[in-house]
């Protein structure tokens, strides 16, 4: 059994300051691998007390200082990288194939488009051409609480603590409680690289708890939650008496458009990427809206891409998918998958209950419905399980309003062959991000949603700005 009780603050490994075990289950096995505790207030306290205490010496050094600092930090977590796949593979169930490449490989992107951007940042900078004494000042925000899921854990604290050490802040991480495995490491990764005590804090503990302790702390300046949209909500209105800046990445719904001129493999990626990570990701094409004309062959298609889709333990090695995270996302998925069926959506591949062969861990069988209709449950709510919910239509204008038709706006996604149409597409679809005919966006793109999923922008350039304000200055003396 794995114990790993202590939080990382002011430089050091601490013990709680009440114990308060909780238990990591291997999502493959149902079994519990390891024992962490659960923070309280005096904790919360402790970490954001460090935090404001590094911060005056930490918001002066010089960028190139603080540049050396997640050079090291990339160099570590390069020297570890087999121990984080293996540390998220047992927490969170991602297979070990997708966290070598994909979950590990995540943050290591995210590190170096960071280093990009700040390398040519320009903390102080001229107005315009025509106001000679007057300067704009990016200035470090603050002490910022960190507020992380567990589905792409390094992914999501890379994209928060990365930015905010290069901007001048000091922090406190609280992971998710459910994966929290893979944050102790990075933690350990931070130390080793020689991060000043008290500007980099981790605290394990729950939503209720320590999460809702930072977000409404005086202490704390910013708030940067990746999450649930309801945890997200919860997170607004804590923060709001102290008039926090709340940055939000939260749920997504997306819509994946395919035109009868798609590319011969685009209903069988869009399948792929709807199952990858088991369904577990926020910008997951969950919607999948077919042209009509094609639509019947795409349904076959689907049903043969889901059918072929192997489910397997996670810490084996292969292209196959693990199980959902936890007991509850099961019992989710699989409520969601009964409510498809009984609100008379068409089930053409899986359906409720674990996948055959496998009675333990939280597997659940690639699953594909067609005839959806915008109002059923399966086509509003957020699954996070590997569900594709397919519809057809008819024109264009009908794909967008359906697309539209979500209270969520992270990602969509088209495929087709017409460039008039992407160009269109690109300005009608609601959403933070578009992507086309299977291209991902590249490093340093921001990423984040509009409507209710949130409103960060997180990545590169932008994802370095959401950690700085703006200073206005009249009068700046000339060099
Ligand atoms: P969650 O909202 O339950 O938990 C996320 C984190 O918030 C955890 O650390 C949790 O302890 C904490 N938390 C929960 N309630 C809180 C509260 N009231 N106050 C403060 N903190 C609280 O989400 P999850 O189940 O861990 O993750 C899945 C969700 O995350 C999905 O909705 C998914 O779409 C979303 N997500 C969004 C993005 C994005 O960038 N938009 C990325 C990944 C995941």
């Amino acid at each position: 059994m794995i114990e790993k009780r202590q939080f990382f603050i002011g430089g050091a490994w601490v013990d709680p300051a009440t114990p308060r075990d909780f238990p990591v289950i291997d999502p493959s096995t149902e079994e519990e691998v390891a024992v962490i505790s659960l923070g309280s207030q005096a904790d919360t306290d402790a970490a954001v007390a460090a935090a404001n205490a590094a911060f005056p010496a930490w918001s002066e050094t010089a960028p190139a200082e603080r540049i050396a600092l997640v050079e090291r930090i990339l160099e570590v977590y390069n020297a570890r990288a087999e121990e984080m796949a293996q540390a998220m593979t047992l927490e969170m169930g991602a297979p070990l194939d997708l966290s070598r490449k994909s979950q590990v490989n995540s943050g290591r992107s995210h590190i170096k488009g960071f280093l990009e951007a700040a390398k040519g940042f320009e903390f102080i900078r001229p107005l315009n051409d025509h106001s000679p004494n007057d300067r704009i000042l990016y200035d470090p925000i603050g002490t910022v609480a960190m507020i992380t899921p567990w589905n792409w854990p390094m992914n999501q604290v890379s994209l928060k603590v990365i930015p905010a050490l290069l901007a001048g802040c000091t922090m406190v991480l609280k992971p998710s409680e459910i994966a929290p495995l893979s944050s102790i490491l990075w933690s350990e990764i931070l130390e080793e690289a020689g991060v000043p005590a008290g500007v980099y804090n981790m605290v394990n503990g729950d939503g209720p708890g320590v999460g809702n302790q930072l977000s409404s702390h005086p202490g704390i300046d910013m708030v940067s939650f990746t999450g649930s949209t309801r945890a997200g909500i919860a997170i607004s209105k804590a923060a709001a008496d102290t008039i926090k800046r709340v940055s939000l990445e939260l749920g997504g719904k997306g819509a994946n458009l395919i035109f009868a001129d798609s590319d011969a493999d685009a209903v069988r990626r869009g399948v792929k990427d709807m199952m990858q990570n088991t369904g577990q990701s926020c910008n997951a094409p969950s919607r999948m809206l077919v042209e009509r004309r094609i639509y019947d062959e795409a349904v076959e298609i689907a049903r043969e891409a889901a059918e072929a889709t192997a489910v397997a333990n996670a810490h084996e090695e292969g292209p196959h998918i693990g199980p959902l995270v936890s007991q509850a996302q099961w019992d989710k998925v699989q409520g969601l998958i009964e409510t498809g069926i009984a609100e008379g959506a068409r089930l053409v591949a899986g359906g409720p209950g674990r996948p055959e062969g496998l009675n333990r861990g939280y597997f659940a069988r690639p699953t594909v419905f067609a005839d959806v209709t915008s109002d059923m449950t399966i086509a509003r709510e957020e699954i996070f399980g590997p569900v594709l919910s397919m519809m057809p239509f008819d024109t264009e204008e009908e794909a967008v309003r359906i697309a539209n038709d979500t209270v969520y706006g992270l990602t969509n996604y088209a495929q087709t062959q017409d460039p008039d149409r992407l160009r269109r597409l690109a300005r009608s679809l609601q959403s933070g991000m578009v992507e086309f005919n299977g291209e991902d966006r590249s490093r340093g793109a921001p990423f984040g949603g509009i409507k209710q999923s949130g409103n960060g922008r997180e990545g590169g350039l932008f994802g370095l700005e959401d950690f700085l304000e703006v200073k206005a200055v009249g009068g700046y003396p000339a060099a």
